[in-house]
């Protein structure tokens, strides 16, 4: 069986597929990836295989005279990173069904690394659930999120 991956945008409005094993894993702390994902380190896994849009496609920005940046244009997930205008892109690791399947290999940018990273372990361990009021909006909340899987419809924002 072949090793492939899924994935996709929060609202479900674009979906990918692409066939494995990744060509390269790796998170990027610059100043660009920072600002593109609206985050502390741009987390991208890369691979030979050209990447199959399987619902929508992403809305790209070019952030540089070289790269291109998707993202979903209904929900603003950030997905890709391209370089050169008709380059297979990279996508972001969080936007995979199962990102825990990609293990960053390699670190760019370090110089910029958040100061976060070193103190990771120093932070209070604080449960999604953990008081009352916390736990009767999560009894009665309901998701919006695509599910971690391809579905064979959806509609986006859940009417
Ligand atoms: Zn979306
Ligand atoms: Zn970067």
């Amino acid at each position: 069986m072949n090793e492939s991956y899924s994935g996709g945008c929060q609202c479900g409005a674009v979906r990918y597929h692409v066939e494995g094993p990744p060509s390269g894993v790796s998170i990027c702390n610059c100043r660009m990836c920072q600002k593109a994902l609206g985050n502390l380190t741009g987390p991208f896994a890369s691979f030979k295989a050209r990447v199959a849009w399987t619902r929508g496609a992403p809305k790209l920005f070019r952030s540089s005279d070289r790269v291109w940046r998707g993202f979903c244009a209904d929900c603003g997930t950030p997905l890709t990173y391209q370089w050169g205008e008709g380059g297979n892109p990279a996508l972001t690791i969080g936007s995979f069904d199962e990102p825990e399947r990609l293990l960053p290999t390699v670190e760019f940018a370090r110089d910029n690394r958040h100061p976060i990273f070193e103190h990771y372990d120093a932070m209070v361990v604080e449960p999604l659930g953990n008081t009352d009021e916390e736990r009767d909006i999560l009894a009665v909340l309901r998701s919006f999120q695509h599910p971690d899987r391809d579905t064979d419809s959806w509609t986006v924002g859940g009417q």
